[in-house]
């Protein structure tokens, strides 16, 4: 009965994020009561196990005593202090300074946000500051990658290049420019390494060029691996040839770590494996394990000192009410301190077992590529393995499968286009990551 009420309420007043609003009146909410560890249980008892970590969120997992202490202390001794007049609090401070312990090379200058969408944002910003100290103020191209994710603020969502984030707003485009992703499995170059790196290269020079050279280019962002794209996972050297790239044509290089950070994919943050170090790097998600929200942009030095340089005496007019919030910022502490206590190793280890289970996977009919790195990964479903057909949305609607795998006991991320998406808690034991594989197989032989 109660949940009947709720789910009259939800239909009549909660707008759903990323949701038809009219398909979601319809088939009305599906809601959850309860989680702990990998599982979450929903309202109709059945606990299952979050494969996809909420939102590629909840690394750390669920009910951590740890962190619901650390909250519920600082929500009773300092709930709020802003960081603007020159005030602070000490958890943002202490989390700023392991965080720039843990970013590689000189990113080490911490700006708070409230999620992914607005440290995007707040990326912008800083280039657009930056080129302009520098005197160059013709600078104002933005260059993303065709499937990447970069948030749904207006100014985010610019770069981000999924369709669905741009259909239908008819907003301004003209300053960001795409280039193809190298999903190696479909990349017109071929599945080579090398000649998926070098086509990329190759591109990134030619969209600069057209847009009028590097004169006008003021960044280039990548994720590490692109999540929300389908999980496409770029050959190793990729990420440091494009960023030798950027280097050579002063273009700013980011990072955008929002879904990589904090042991996703095994390090703390997924460049330091690619061995490099980015003019910017935004995270968010694990970086609070989803408990609160909270983003961040860390900075390099070089940028900083430009930019603090340039303003001198003057206020950098850049922040939120919510910049370096307290009880975030020590739920991050406490996070920090589960991933460096124990998780980040534990999150390597089942990454291992999650990559070889899903790999056994390639014998199944549906199944046309698995890959991944640590605990984010992907099984691409296709009709034809030879001719690598996508499987049609329209015959199989991802919600169709998505639905099939939660009654089997396992939540993924099921992409329109027939890529199933995994990526879950690093607490997870070697009996949950066996069981997501094999509730996989699972769901696939009732997809057949
Ligand atoms: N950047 C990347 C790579 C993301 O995956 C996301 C969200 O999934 C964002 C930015 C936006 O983050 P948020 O949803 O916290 O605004």
């Amino acid at each position: 009965m109660l949940a009947n009420s709720l789910i009259e309420l939800d239909r009549a007043h909660l707008v759903h994020p990323v949701a038809s609003w009219r398909g979601h009146e319809k088939a009305g909410v599906r809601m959850l009561t309860s989680a702990k560890g990998a599982t979450v249980t929903d309202a109709a008892g059945q606990t299952l196990i979050d494969g996809f970590a909420g939102l590629w969120c909840v690394n750390a997992g669920y009910g951590q005593d740890s962190v619901i202490e650390a909250a519920t202390r600082q929500l009773r001794d300092l709930p709020y202090a802003t960081g603007y007049f020159g005030l602070g609090s000490e958890p943002p401070i202490r989390l700023a300074a392991r965080l720039a312990d843990h970013a590689p090379g000189d990113l080490d200058h911490v700006y708070f946000t409230l999620g992914g969408s607005d440290a995007v944002d707040s990326t912008v910003r800083f280039a657009r500051y930056y080129w302009n100290a520098r005197g160059l103020p013709q600078k104002d191209q933005f260059l993303s990658l065709e499937q990447g994710y970069h948030g749904s603020s207006t100014v985010g969502a610019g770069l981000t290049a999924l369709p669905v984030f741009h259909a239908g707003f008819g907003l301004p485009m003209d300053w960001q420019h795409k280039i193809p992703s190298h999903y190696t499995y479909r990349n017109p170059a071929g599945s080579n390494p090398a000649a998926v790196t070098a086509a990329s290269v190759a591109q990134l020079r030619a969209k600069v060029a057209e847009v009028g050279g590097p004169d006008r280019v003021a960044a280039f962002y990548a994720e590490p691996i692109q999540g929300s794209g389908g999980v496409l996972v770029p050959p190793a050297g990729w990420m440091k040839a494009m960023r030798d790239v950027c280097t050579e044509l002063d273009i700013l290089f980011i990072a955008d770590e929002v879904i990589t950070g904090f042991g996703r994919t095994g390090p703390m943050f997924a460049c330091t494996e690619d061995g490099i170090v980015p003019d910017m790097l935004t995270c968010a998600k694990g970086l609070t394990s989803g408990y609160v929200p909270m983003g961040a942009v860390i900075l390099s030095d070089r940028m900083y000192q430009v930019i603090a340089d340039h303003a001198g005496a003057a206020a950098i007019g850049h922040g939120f009410t919510y910049s370096a919030h307290p009880v975030s910022a020590a739920v991050g502490l406490a996070v920090l301190d589960l991933y460096e206590g124990g998780l980040l190793d534990n999150g390597r280890r089942m990454g291992a077992r999650l990559q070889a289970g899903l790999a056994g996977l390639a014998d199944h009919p549906l199944v046309g590529d698995v890959r991944g790195r640590g605990m984010l990964a992907a099984v691409e479903l296709v009709t034809d393995k030879a001719l690598k057909t996508p499987l049609p949305a329209a015959a199989l609607p991802a919600q169709r499968i998505f639905d099939r795998a939660w009654n089997n006991g396992l939540v993924i991320r099921a992409f329109g286009n027939g890529v199933l998406g995994y990526a879950p808690p690093l607490c997870c034991t070697e009996a949950e990551i066996d069981a997501i594989v094999e509730r996989t197989r699972m769901t696939l032989d009732q997809t057949l």
